[in-house]
């Protein structure tokens, strides 16, 4: 599972965007939650509940897990499952994988639908999300 991710350029303008660790809501799974105690993290220091659901928790409007100086994920390397996905998303009224155009990249991650979005789908659907 660790080598299934979006990869795309996180820069713009030669440095890290960002956006997508502002205000986040992104879901935590089970082996996320797993990954990040194992490398020493207490659950209630990242996540929080949110309609029954383990989310990111964000300080000071960022996830816990991003240094507002540089941008830059402090988890890169274990960094949660949706992030590895990100911008594709889950699109509830739709029930399809999409692009966030909130990513100024998202452009970059159109043909990522195609060959990552039914892997999407179906962790959401084994973590009984979808
Ligand atoms: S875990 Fe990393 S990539 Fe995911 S929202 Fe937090 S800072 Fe961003």
């Amino acid at each position: 599972m660790a080598k299934v991710y979006v990869k795309i350029n996180c820069k713009v303008s030669d440095k890290y965007c960002g956006k997508c660790c502002y205000n986040t809501e992104m879901i935590l799974f089970r082996e996320d939650v797993e990954r990040l105690v194992k490398l020493g993290y207490k659950t209630e220091y990242f996540a929080v509940k949110r309609e029954g659901k383990l989310v990111l928790r964000n300080v000071d409007g960022h996830c816990v897990f991003l240094d507002p100086s540089t941008n830059k994920c402090t988890i890169y390397p274990h960094r949660p499952i949706g992030c590895r996905f990100y911008p594709l998303v889950y699109d509830v009224s739709s029930g399809e994988v999409v692009v966030d155009k909130e990513c100024p990249r998202y452009k970059e991650a159109l043909r990522y639908i195609k060959t990552h979005g039914h892997l999407l789908k179906r962790i959401l659907a084994r973590e009984g999300i979808i």
